[in-house]
């Protein structure tokens, strides 16, 4: 079979490598490695394979819980897996018993079904059986998470249960971690350590873990470490603090990139001053030179916003973006290469991102933010582990 143009290549070591770069910032604390939406396009199966040492994993819905689940357990990897957004029936909950899988409780609705399913235990006498479950709590966010009216409700609901059905930990979401300066950041954890202290006032003999640090919060955050940290884009090495002024990427942060996305030179053309180059026309060359169009597009994931100028690597040296970004292909300014004297060929490999490449300089050319370009690769490009 030939081998794809488009290859998304994964690097396992530099994944493992960005696991103990977490562990040695947050030495005490235990880690849930976040790989949702298929671990952030990098391939679930993969990667939970290479972040094995990670205390547990999390994933957003039940359904992607279910498929790695049955990936681990052929493996022999015995993990615990968090729902991030919880679970919606009573029968769902069998499963995350079953399966030991940790739902998170965001709202009244998910804890109504809870205490059904937990009266159901009693009456079927499985009640030593305990599942696990962690409460999340709205610190400023706004998205999931329950606000203090709902959460004094709860607390009231949970002092009349049995000690063994307590929660095992309580969650909350930063909004703007990635703003190292921005003062809600202390709002968010002063409100956290609020909940917090409210509930360990109801049941001081169980032991109640708490967690509030993503990757931004992890690097830039110790006093958010608590006991639990979430690492997610900082595995795949790539800094949450892109959208600061000055541009700064993973290595920064001595974070290695996991994805390089690579193609090749399809072909090579000489154009004259004035000629104009893809769709609208846009961009015309300042005098006689030598484009380069490269078998890569939105139809792989490229983003279509990329300017003119978003950088693209040949033989080691940046090259720049010109005209819009087709479905199939983009074109490229190859004047700088030309100067080097480099021998230019078609089938030169080429890299989109990552190794050589901080996927960080694609994102801030396009409009957008390195988690959504990891997210969007299509089908069509072949992935290489190493
Ligand atoms: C996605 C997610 C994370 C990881 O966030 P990063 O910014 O990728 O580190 C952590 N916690 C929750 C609740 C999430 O949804």
């Amino acid at each position: 079979m030939p081998i794809n143009k488009v290859t998304a290549t994964i690097n396992l070591k530099h994944l493992r490598h960005n696991l103990l770069r977490v562990k040695e910032l947050a030495p005490d604390c235990k880690v849930v490695s976040v790989i949702k939406a298929n671990a952030y396009g990098h391939g679930l199966f993969f990667v939970a394979e290479a972040l094995h040492e990670s205390d547990s994993f999390a994933v957003a819905r039940f359904e992607e819980a279910l498929l790695l689940r049955r990936h681990l357990s052929n493996k022999k990897i015995d993990k615990t897996i968090f729902i991030l957004e919880g679970v919606s029936s009573i029968e769902e909950y069998d499963q995350c018993l079953a399966q030991n899988m940790i739902p998170i409780i965001h709202c009244l609705e998910q804890f109504k079904n809870l205490l059904c399913f937990f009266n159901r235990q009693k009456l079927n006498k499985q009640s030593d059986h305990k599942l696990s479950y962690w409460l999340k709590v709205d610190t400023g966010m706004h998205r999931l998470g329950l606000l203090e009216d709902d959460f004094k409700f709860l607390l009231e609901q949970l002092k009349l249960l049995n000690p063994k059905y307590l929660p095992s930990g309580i969650l909350s979401h930063f909004s703007c971690a990635d703003e190292k300066e921005n003062p809600f950041n202390h709002k968010q954890l002063i409100q956290f350590k609020r909940f917090c202290s409210e509930l360990s006032g109801i049941e001081k003999r169980v032991e109640i873990n708490k967690s509030m640090a993503n990757s931004a919060a992890i690097l830039a955050m110790p006093e958010s470490y608590f006991d639990w940290v979430r690492p997610g884009i900082m595995l795949y090495g790539v800094s949450p603090f892109e959208t600061a002024k000055e541009m700064r990427s993973g290595l920064d942060e001595q974070l290695k990139p996991v994805m390089t996305l690579s193609s090749e030179l399809i072909a090579i053309q000489q154009l004259k001053k004035g000629d104009c180059i893809g769709y609208g026309a846009q961009w015309c060359c300042p005098e006689d030179m030598t484009i380069g169009v490269i078998a890569i597009g939105y139809g792989d994931g490229y983003p279509r916003h990329a300017e003119a100028g978003t950088p693209v690597l040949i033989q080691g040296i940046e090259v720049p973006l010109i005209g819009r970004v087709s479905m199939d292909m983009i074109s490229v300014d190859l004047r700088a290469l030309e100067k080097q004297s480099a021998d230019i060929n078609i089938g030169d490999k080429v890299i989109l991102w990552g190794h050589g490449l901080p996927i960080e300089k694609i994102s801030q050319k396009s409009g957008t933010i390195a988690y959504e370009l990891l997210c969007q690769i299509t089908q069509r490009v072949s992935f290489k582990y190493e």
